[in-house]
């Protein structure tokens, strides 16, 4: 038996900075370098991996750290914490976002990965796989992971789905595809080996207004406010799909005026 907490982090600032990211929430999700040091701090070396690691591992509890969107904080700001600290983490990069401003180029992500940094795929656009037609969904999951193959040189093997949101015939076509993990927005600890292939990861989403005990705790892996978080996302997820991605955004926005 194997388990691991593992915590989904987007943009790293500079202290007293915010970072604009080009996508969905992005500055929402930023966290302040200082609390990201603070983070990598309360990750036992021993305990840490990545996803692609996590997979092979045969045993043992572990903390994961992810990174999503492929933002250029990830390799300015997180990726030296990370060296310093003697850490690794998966990196899940927007494929058709890499080299555009705010992004990682491609030399950066082959640095990362030449690091021992785990890059992933998280699609082609950024967009809501459950709001595309199939063929589309198809193409975020297989062009993604292709374009990263190829731009490395080296297999990729995890995919995160934009926002968590996910059919379950994608979990198929990403194991048709290769891929041996899929990191959902499921909070809680992900157990291995009772989901089958590929592994279905579920994360603990880190936001910019997370108190560093909360932080603590997910890491840590309390059960009783995994088990609060998982409650909540389960009472979310029921709109969301009854509504589609979209519409759910935009009523969200008009209901308590939160920025796009
Ligand atoms: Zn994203």
């Amino acid at each position: 038996m194997k388990s691991s907490i593992v915590i989904t982090l987007h943009g790293v600032a500079p202290d007293n900075k915010s970072i604009d990211g080009q996508d969905t929430g992005a500055a929402k999700y930023t966290i302040a370098r200082s609390t990201f040091i603070e983070i990598a701090s309360l990750i036992k070396n021993n305990q840490n991996c990545t996803i692609e690691e996590f997979v092979d591992n045969p045993s043992g509890t572990y903390s994961i750290l992810t990174f999503d969107d492929g933002l250029i904080s990830d390799y300015e700001e997180a990726f030296p914490v990370l060296l310093d600290k003697g850490l690794k983490a998966t990196f899940f990069v927007t494929t058709e976002n890499i080299g555009k401003s705010g992004y990682m180029n491609r030399s950066q992500i082959n640095e990362m990965a030449s690091h021992g940094m785990e890059i992933a795929s998280h699609g082609l656009q950024h967009r809501y796989l459950v709001d595309l037609p199939e063929s589309d969904a198809r193409r975020e999951l297989a062009d993604s992971k292709e374009n990263l193959q190829q731009l490395m040189g080296r297999s990729v093997t995890s995919f995160a789905p934009v926002g968590g949101h996910y059919l379950p015939w994608m979990i198929g076509f990403a194991n048709d595809s290769g891929y041996r993990a899929f990191a959902t927005m499921i909070p809680g600890r992900t157990f291995c080996c009772h989901t089958g292939s590929p592994l279905v990861i579920r994360r603990n989403h880190v936001q910019s207004h997370h108190q560093l005990s909360y932080i603590s705790s997910l890491i840590n892996g309390d059960k009783y406010l995994l088990t609060k978080n998982r409650i909540r996302y389960t009472l979310l997820t029921i709109p969301k799909l009854l509504l589609g991605m979209d519409a759910y955004d935009r009523i969200k926005r008009n209901l308590i005026g939160e920025s796009h």
